[in-house]
């Protein structure tokens, strides 16, 4: 089998994507799974031709290791305290940072993060946090500017490995 490609945007940036569906399962015994790509979050199937284990995430994140800056967005009001940390992984969908900040599971989060020395900040508008533990917060994006998603394609599409499902 010939290397894949997303169907939508050409990258090869594409991973296995968890199944969840029941077509995705009777598929699957015919070796027809689901996929993700990385790079525009398009959901396809195609045939790969031998068994994979269903994989637990569907957006694999990147080890990275960027400043951030970030705060609750509680209310309009509050005082907005701001806290830094340490952005450990990204992908599209999420990150994780590393903080003693005070954060509780379900707050809402305005975040700002520094890729490199010369760009400007990458600014995620809304962030909810979806687990703690030890110091390592885990965020889904679910407010972000079209301008931002387009810079958190680019340095996923720069960190992420190749690594093709299909290679052999
Ligand atoms: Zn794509």
């Amino acid at each position: 089998m010939s290397d894949l490609h997303c169907p939508t945007c050409g990258a090869s940036k594409i991973r296995l994507a968890a199944r969840k569906s029941l077509s995705d399962v009777l598929l699957s015994s015919l070796t027809i799974y689901p996929f993700r790509c990385q790079l525009c979050a398009d959901r396809f199937r195609t045939f790969l031709g031998r068994r994979t284990p269903n994989p637990r995430r569907s957006f694999e994140r990147v080890e990275v290791s960027f400043p951030v800056w970030f705060k609750s967005r509680r209310s309009p009001t509050s005082s907005g305290v701001g806290y830094e940390g340490l952005i450990d992984n990204l992908s599209i969908r999420g990150c994780r940072i590393r903080s003693t900040a005070p954060i509780r599971i379900g707050s809402r989060l305005e975040l700002e993060f520094q890729y490199s020395d010369n760009s400007f900040p990458v600014t995620i508008e809304e962030a909810v946090v979806r687990s703690i533990v030890d110091g390592a917060i885990g965020l889904r994006f679910t407010k972000l500017h079209r301008s931002d998603e387009r810079r958190i394609r680019h340095i996923v599409d720069v960190w992420l490995p190749e690594l093709l499902p299909s290679r052999r």
